[in-house]
């Protein structure tokens, strides 16, 4: 398990290309169910892999606002792709998963509660999603109430991460500070890299558990060059970010702007589909549903991934606390940007453009933030309180 990361981050190793099917057969001998990336459905997908033939070879992504494109591609990397429509939460945190079933027998029921969680290796984790790992972690496993269904995956699972060798055209990581370089949290991090006739990673060490792979697979010091190739990528990386988010003053700027005009001028746009926090690697909230067949004779109790853009999200008695698109727009980007910080300590956004890539009307974070700073922030007539319509 990669939390947290206290093991002293070793000098880089050179591991070869053509070794990499090694890796994934020594993670699947240690009983791991190793997930990475594939593509299905005109996507880079996360999922079960059993060799390399599996990764996206000769595919690479085009990304922007409300759009999302595969395309053939010469370069022979694994990882060319930038973020996909999925994160790891679909394996640490379910989309559905079922708490407890109850079955009828001799009168009574008999009631059954099992969560058996696979051992995962996540292969290809980029920077901005070990941070997202590392937020939902504090939300699952830090914070008052402790998650027995996250503790279980996430304790379980390894994680090898790969730096970014090209920025997707929705990626800010650079400027939420949260890549394009994996600096913690994972097993092993790798750099591909591909020169003239050569294929290989830079890897780095980054837990015992990763130390251990790596003793069984072939490797050697990297050296300077290959050290410096690296780093090189991932300064361009870092300078080619097709967005940018300014931070400064960001938590005070939107509790200033409970009533900014920007809000009405998104809620035209906004369909409350809900995708983008579906998208979002760090939005965690859930709904329970309780299921009976026709007979009577089983029932089911299912949590689910909910958001805050439905109706019945912040449905109390007597209706919902937030029945307009504007309310329920602004609450999700004040939340992501601003009150996670008081909540959790840290942003709730890590850069990684989904909800931008994959709202069906292209809107854009950081367009919408920019507009509320241009308007400079407009203080409530009702002081710090806001009108939740
Ligand atoms: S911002 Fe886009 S993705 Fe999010 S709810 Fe509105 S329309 Fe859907
Ligand atoms: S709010 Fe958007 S950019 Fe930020 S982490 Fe979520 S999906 Fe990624």
């Amino acid at each position: 398990m990669a939390i947290p990361s206290p093991f002293p981050v070793s000098p880089p190793l050179i591991f070869e290309r053509k070794d990499f099917q090694k890796l994934l057969e020594v993670l699947n001998a240690q009983g791991y169910h190793v997930i990475g990336p594939t593509v299905r459905d005109g996507a880079v997908i996360y999922d079960e892999v059993l060799s390399d033939h599996e990764f996206p070879v000769g595919w690479t992504d085009s990304q922007s606002a409300g759009a999302y494109r595969l395309e053939k591609s010469d370069n022979k990397a694994l990882f060319a792709y930038t973020a996909s429509p999925q994160s790891w939460k679909r394996f640490l945190h379910p989309p559905a998963l079922t708490l407890w079933e109850a079955h009828r027998s001799n009168g009574t029921f008999q009631i059954t509660a099992e969560d058996t969680s696979p051992r995962y290796a996540f292969v290809g984790v980029r920077a901005c999603e070990l941070q997202a790992i590392a937020i939902q972690d504090k939300v699952f496993l830090y914070s008052e109430f402790l998650d027995p269904h996250y503790k279980a995956r996430r304790e379980n699972t390894f994680i090898v991460a790969v730096n970014c060798g090209r920025a997707g055209g929705t990626c800010f990581c650079a400027s939420m500070n949260t890549g394009p370089k994996a600096s913690s949290g994972f097993d092993l991090a790798l750099t591909e890299i591909l020169e003239d006739e050569r294929h290989y990673f830079v890897v780095e060490i980054g837990s015992e558990a990763g130390a251990e792979i790596m003793r069984e697979l072939p490797h050697r010091p990297a050296g300077e060059g290959e050290i410096e190739a690296a780093e090189r990528i991932l300064a361009q990386t870092a300078a080619s970010m097709g967005r940018e988010l300014k931070t400064d003053d960001l938590k005070e700027l939107l509790y200033r702007s409970y009533e900014s005009p920007r809000w009405d001028d998104v809620a035209r746009r906004c369909l409350t589909c809900g995708n983008c926090t579906l998208v979002c690697p760090t939005c965690f909230c859930t709904t329970v549903e309780d299921v009976t067949d026709l007979t009577g004779e089983q029932a089911q109790r299912v949590r689910k991934w909910d958001s805050c853009f439905t109706m019945d999200f912040s449905y109390i008695h007597g209706g919902s606390v937030r029945y307009s698109t504007k309310s329920r727009y602004r609450q999700w980007l004040t939340h992501k940007l601003a009150t996670w910080i008081d909540q959790f300590g840290t942003s709730g956004c890590v850069g990684c453009g989904r909800c931008i890539t994959w709202c069906p009307v292209g809107i854009d974070i950081t367009e919408e933030v920019q507009a509320v700073r241009a308007g400079g922030g407009k203080t409530s007539k009702k002081g710090v309180k806001h009108e939740n319509v």
